[in-house]
């Protein structure tokens, strides 16, 4: 009789390519998967009785900005474990075009104190995707880790946040760096160009370092330059880039939000169709949910960024730029994504401002009438008083257009979560997976749980290389999760986002049982991906 460290018996098994549930046992041992037929005569160190219960590929969150939640010296077990007991067992961080690397050495300080206010507390910032990768194996963690290379950082990390074209010597500087993580294992590259310093960058430089990624054949991963009343032109500019680099194109949290945008995923979606009948490699993904989340400092012109956080402060201060901004929200600058000037302040509310937690919760329009002072003021002073990082969620999509691309066949989920200590986050970074399997799969119907769970494993797998994962076959990483389909739900809601989820019973990573009957064990097999 065989022996195995792990033994799942009884569950009915989605591989993770697609196909239906079909009844297996699966075995793991060296941290390598075996499927054996049900009932198979097998033994193992330990047992889990899966009966009644679906066993998948462990879930691949394709977009995170988790990238620093792990390093953060006060280690907030509630915030860092809700990815892996919703059955995540990689993460993929460095989105939107900002990560921890690289860092040069000469503006390594600048671009800490950035990271301290992107992930709430000193995460370091790191010379190379090695160095990265260095600094969380120090800190031993239940799932894997990948990271994209962030347009941001680099841009950042070469020329500083200012609001200028990137010079030759300087635009091959940045396309060495990327060159050099992408080589050590990063996963590909991302931008997110409607934030600074992304938003400064020409389609040109895109397309050069989008070449780099190219030539590691590794996608070009990105947060479109507008999501909102321009998202059509910005999905061409997405496809240009991709057609001049020759990189795979993955557009990430795929969304038309903003009330000018609503229903617009009826041309967007199949004009991907058609870029992919076409013979183009283009994917997307998506969260479960009709609001965003994102910076407020983002809700301002792109010039009052311009500079920095010092920059941005001194404008703040001053009344006669506060009018300019104003002005820029209620009349559009062009190219600009303009969030507030497509919904309003009525759509904005706090989600994070730890020195004035009275306004977590409300919206910007709320605490404006309740001052009896003009919105802009109030976002000026909120953001001087907390040092230029507020967090908001923005309540900008509808459902239908939400429902329109999770059924896409190329979409696939990533959450989007910015795990971050304090305050009312957006509860997507510990609900989204058990929300798209209680709410989507079984309450409306939307998608079949082979489908949804393909669009969390293997799909997710294929598009970032992930090798031997989110597929369950002979050979494959045992990453493994196993959950109740007739009660997984999220638990996660907006007044209390990191509420745990309900159904997901087992975690497995690497052949390590993480998560048992929905509580952590305390193993931490988790690694840094190198792909
Ligand atoms: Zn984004």
């Amino acid at each position: 009789m065989s022996r195995f460290d792990l033994l799942i018996r009884g569950g009915l098994v989605f591989d993770g390519t697609g196909r239906p549930g079909r009844e297996a046992d699966v075995a793991a041992d060296g941290g390598r998967l075996t499927v054996l037929p049900p009932g198979a005569a097998a033994d193992a160190a330990e047992v889990i009785d899966a009966r009644g219960r679906a066993v998948a590929p462990g879930f691949i969150d394709v977009h995170t900005h988790s990238d620093g939640v792990a390093l953060l010296r006060q280690d907030d077990r509630e915030l860092v474990r809700a990815a892996v007991i919703q059955g995540v067992t990689t993460e993929i961080s460095g989105n939107c075009g900002s990560g921890l690397f690289p860092a040069l050495s000469e503006r390594v300080d600048a671009m800490r104190a950035d990271t301290r206010v992107t992930f709430g507390g000193d995460v370091g910032m790191y010379q190379d995707f090695t160095g990265f990768a260095e600094a969380h194996a120090r800190v031993p963690r239940a799932n894997h880790l990948a990271s994209l290379v962030g347009h941001g950082t680099l841009r950042s990390g070469v020329l500083g946040p200012v609001d200028r074209p990137a010079t030759p010597t300087e635009l091959a500087a940045m396309c060495d760096l990327l060159d050099r993580a992408l080589s050590q294992g990063a996963a590909g590259l991302s931008t997110g160009l409607i934030y600074t310093p992304g938003t400064y960058a020409s389609t040109d430089e895109v397309v050069a370092l989008a070449a780099v990624a190219a030539r590691h054949g590794k996608p070009y991963v990105t947060h479109l330059r507008d999501e909102m009343s321009r998202v059509e032109e910005a999905l061409e500019e997405a496809v240009e880039i991709a057609r001049r680099s020759g990189a795979p194109l993955h557009v990430s949290h795929h969304k038309t939000a903003g009330r000018y945008a609503w229903g617009r995923t009826e041309r967007t979606l199949p004009r991907i169709a058609e870029l992919r009948a076409g013979g183009m490699d283009v994917t997307c993904d998506v969260y479960p949910y009709t609001a965003g989340s994102t910076a407020l400092a983002a809700m301002l012109p792109p010039w009052a960024n311009d500079g920095g956080l010092a920059a941005l402060t001194r404008r703040l201060g001053s009344p006669e730029e506060r009018d300019r901004m104003r002005r820029a929200i209620a009349e559009g600058v062009p190219g600009w994504e303009n969030t507030v000037g497509n919904g309003g302040w009525d759509r904005i509310s706090v989600a994070c401002a730890p020195r004035n937690p009275q306004t977590e919760g409300r919206t910007i329009a709320e605490l404006a009438a309740a001052a009896a002072a003009d919105p802009l003021d109030v976002v000026a002073e909120l953001l001087l008083s907390e040092g230029g990082e507020v967090t908001i969620i923005s309540h900008s999509m509808i459902e239908d257009d939400v429902r329109r691309v999770l059924a896409a066949p190329y979409a696939m989920i990533g959450s989007d979560g910015v795990p971050k200590p304090g305050g009312r986050p957006h509860p997507r970074w510990a609900g989204t997976f058990p929300r798209v399997l209680g709410h989507y799969v079984r309450e409306l119907g939307l998608l079949t749980l082979e489908s949804a769970v393909h669009k969390m494993t293997g799909m997710a797998a294929a598009r970032f290389g992930l090798a031997g994962r989110g597929v369950i076959r002979d050979g494959a990483h045992a990453d493994l999760v196993v959950f109740d389909p007739d009660t997984v739900a999220d638990g996660a809601t907006f007044t209390d986002p990191l509420l745990p989820p309900s159904g997901v019973e087992a975690v497995v990573v690497g052949g390590s049982v993480v998560v048992r009957e929905g509580v952590e064990t305390g193993a931490r097999p988790g690694t840094v991906l190198a792909l």
